[in-house]
């Protein structure tokens, strides 16, 4: 049913990059030719340092920039944190919120999660919101549970605007490690299900993005089951040959 979202393929830069990384995004912004630009939306999220530059760099290309994480308040006395507000203005587009290093590393519960998502909209980002469940909860059979439990606390009650959901298991994220297809399938349905019985229509809208390991070896296949409608890419993000051949995959 959601067979005609267009594919969005975002890099997670992590806390990787200096300066001198501007040359792969100038990469991805030329390799985004008008055939791969047919075939998938192209999204890099560097570190906040480099935010500003890359979306100077990337204005007036089809490369869109996000950022990998926001406080959830407008603007106060938060040390170190980012508002969704300054991603806006530093020219993103997006913020991924919710990322398994952010909920473990951080402490990050669902309800700060769909507090980041809910800035996210206020300052006019779309959010890509992450859930997945670890080795050991998919080993006790629990991984649909659990990320049914993480969608309905992360999310709000209504859509205020655009949403990507990221499904990335975590004993997947930089393992080389996947799930199967079939499991990845089941998943995304699953979720895609809850998605619409919440939100009706809106919930067909909905980007469900694959995460974990995704490279150009093995993103054809993950890209091609059904909602499955783009991927979020760590480790081959930074490699622009990589993360292109990703989205060539769509
Ligand atoms: P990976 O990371 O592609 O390096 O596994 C994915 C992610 O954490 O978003």
């Amino acid at each position: 049913a959601s067979g005609h979202l267009r594919h969005l393929v975002a890099g997670n830069w992590k806390m990787n990059g200096l300066k001198a990384s501007t040359d792969v995004l100038d990469a991805v912004i030329k390799g985004h030719d008008a055939v791969l630009a047919a075939r998938a939306d192209l999204m890099v999220c560097p570190p906040a340092t480099l935010l500003a530059a890359f979306a100077a760099r990337a204005g007036g290309s089809t490369v869109a920039v996000g950022a990998q994480d926001c406080h959830a308040a407008a603007a106060g006395a938060f040390t170190g944190d980012i508002a969704a507000e300054m991603i806006a203005d530093a020219g993103g587009k997006a913020v991924i919120v919710g990322h398994s290093e952010r909920r473990t590393l951080h402490g990050e519960s669902d309800a700060d999660v769909r507090a980041k998502a809910e800035a996210a909209w206020r300052a006019g980002l779309f959010p890509i919101v992450c859930v997945g469940e670890t080795r050991a909860e998919r080993d006790a059979g629990h991984a649909l549970a659990i990320v049914a439990r993480q969608i309905a606390g992360s999310l709000p009650d209504s859509l205020p605007g655009d949403l990507v959901v990221a499904y990335e298991p975590v004993w997947a994220i930089g393992t080389g490690l996947t799930p199967t297809v079939a499991d990845v399938a089941e998943m995304h349905g699953a979720i895609r299900r809850q998605l619409v019985e919440r939100y009706g229509g809106a919930g067909q809208a909905v980007r469900l993005l694959y995460g974990g390991s995704v490279k150009p070896s093995n993103a054809a296949e993950l890209m091609a089951i059904a909602d499955v409608n783009g991927a979020l890419v760590g480790g081959a993000s930074l490699v622009a040959d990589d993360f292109l051949a990703i989205a060539k995959a769509c």
